[in-house]
């Protein structure tokens, strides 16, 4: 039954990068800007990482200088502009996947602009540069509001399927919408993941429901430092925080 850390690591949420004119759902940051954030943690001797690999180390009592940077719903500019930028600076990630939906659009946003998704191929591509690959479900849906049959689907049919596709265990799962309850968590552990992540902060934060901080386009060095700072103050973490200055 693993204990929650009773301190959540920093976790920034990232969906699409990419240059853009409409952006309704506020999910797409420009390359350019993704490329300053990367800049920005580096600059302040800040590391980003998969998940696997924060949690791992903060498991040992290190990694206090590690940032999770996970991107949902597999966009396909992931591939075009991440993993480069990631490269330059000796980062990884995490990328959460929709199992059933792979090499699809976000059709699940009702208006938005379609965003293409990553198909198998790109997938395999992206953990032979050691991205970490997590699952986002089979269809993007609510998993609280589901049958138990439907749950099982979710959780333990997209992992199977992930790992059909990427000949590497799937450890993560990602709640799409952030939805998450206390039956979901019990559902989420007893599939065997090790971890997953939420959105926000809620009654369920841990090593199950680990909340982000959401990064957007306009998100410059001052207010990402303002955003750490509310997260910091909203788990009482303060071994994450080296002397950081701007
Ligand atoms: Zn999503």
């Amino acid at each position: 039954m693993g204990d929650p850390p009773d301190e959540m690591p920093l976790v920034f949420m990232y969906h699409s990068i990419a240059s853009y004119t409409e952006d309704p759902y506020l999910i797409t940051v420009r390359p350019e800007r993704f490329e300053a954030q990367m800049h920005w943690l580096w600059r302040h001797g800040r590391r980003g990482v998969s998940m696997r690999t924060l949690l791992d180390r903060r498991r040992r009592g290190e990694g206090g200088d590690l940032v999770g940077l996970t991107f949902d719903d597999g966009y396909l500019d992931f591939f075009d502009h991440v993993p480069r930028v990631l490269a330059r600076y000796g980062f990884t990630a995490t990328v959460f996947a929709i199992a059933g939906r792979l090499g699809g659009t976000n059709e699940w946003d009702g208006d938005g602009p379609r965003k293409r998704l990553m198909d198998a191929r790109n997938l395999r591509e992206l953990v032979a540069m050691g991205i970490e690959i997590g699952s986002h479900g089979m269809r993007h849906v609510h998993v609280p509001a589901l049958p138990p049959d439907g749950v099982e689907d979710e959780l333990l049919h997209s992992r199977e399927l992930l790992e059909s596709v990427i000949d590497t265990p799937v450890t993560g799962f990602c709640y799409p919408y952030g939805d998450v309850d206390g039956k979901t968590i019990t559902s989420v552990r007893e599939a065997r993941y090790d971890y997953a992540c939420a959105v926000s902060h809620s009654a369920w934060d841990s090593r199950f429901a680990i909340p982000r901080v959401y990064v957007g386009d306009r998100d410059t060095g001052l207010r990402l430092r303002a955003k750490r700072l509310r997260h910091r103050i909203r788990t009482g973490d303060s071994r994450l925080e080296p002397a950081v200055r701007d």
